[in-house]
């Protein structure tokens, strides 16, 4: 199931992402079954039950509006937890000038930086070196801490393309990462939650992203040096988990700063970033005001 977050009205409506006739839609869930909680981190903190009834819904023959229709918002509005890898890829590392870490690089962005597949990232006025990282996504369905490696992959609701929009002159300034990686609108996400038995292996998925017509990063999550079921171990050792945490797994190599000459979001332009099986982020670039 594609579960998404569409706007409606001023409203947050959780709905499901499918395919009717040949055209997409997206499937209004609240209303196609009034019992189901009204967010999609409500169906995900109803474990089973409510994702089966999300299901059953999600086949309904009414409350279906046409995908391109549909404002969408992030799949997760306002996760309780963003947490972020860095130098997950050894390529990214070394295009970085960074060593290979041998213990996960956990960094934070919050609720504020989240937006949704066809929102705008505002490039902030204070710079002028804002740039694109495509990484793969989780999401946690079954909250614990201390979970292990073998059974981590159950605490995993599902996936989705995420861009870690970064301003690399804030981020080097001092040792901490937090304040270039957390301007408003720096989270892209979406544009639906895939649910993990529709994706099947998680490290083994295409990652590519592109503006216009240059090709910028492509590569494959199986080139992750820390894996899913180790992220969420390594996590869970420290921080209780809980449904709608969202972990960013890192991004391979090709981002604008390595680029000779560096190469950055310019306004205008759009970023888009493809996982295979979860579908495209597509976000453009505006100047702030
Ligand atoms: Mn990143």
């Amino acid at each position: 199931m594609k579960l998404v977050t569409f706007q409606q009205d001023g409203a947050l409506i959780p709905g499901a992402l499918t395919v009717r006739d040949g055209r997409d839609v997206v499937v209004d869930l609240a209303r196609a079954d009034a019992s189901l909680p009204n967010s999609v981190r409500g169906i995900l903190e109803g474990g089973s039950s409510a994702l089966a009834k999300a299901e059953a819904a999600a086949t309904s023959a009414t409350h279906v509006l046409d995908a391109a229709s549909v404002k969408l918002a992030a799949p997760i509005p306002n996760p309780g937890k963003i947490l972020c890898i860095g130098l997950n890829y050894a390529d990214h590392a070394a295009e970085s000038g960074q060593p290979l870490p041998d213990y996960p690089i956990v960094f934070s962005k919050y609720s504020n930086t989240v937006i949704g597949s066809g929102e705008a990232i505002i490039l902030p006025r204070v710079t002028d070196k804002v740039d694109y990282e495509a990484e793969l996504g989780f999401v946690i369905g079954i909250g614990g801490r201390h979970i292990s490696e073998a059974e981590a992959l159950d605490h995993v609701a599902g996936y989705m393309p995420i861009n870690d929009v970064s301003a690399r002159d804030y981020q080097e300034r001092v040792s901490q990462w937090t304040m270039g990686k957390s301007f408003d609108t720096f989270a892209p996400m979406g544009p639906a939650l895939v649910t993990a038995d529709e994706v099947g292996d998680p490290h083994s998925l295409a990652i590519r992203l592109w503006i216009g017509d240059e090709a910028l990063q492509d590569s494959n999550t199986s080139q992750l040096i820390f894996s899913v079921p180790k992220l969420v171990a390594d996590i869970s050792e420290v921080m209780t988990l809980e449904p709608g945490d969202i972990v960013s797994t890192g991004t391979p190599p090709g981002v604008g700063a390595a680029c000779t000459p560096p190469r950055f979001l310019r306004a205008g332009e759009t970023c888009n970033i493809e996982i295979e099986k979860l579908g495209i982020l597509s976000n453009p670039i505006v100047a702030e005001r």
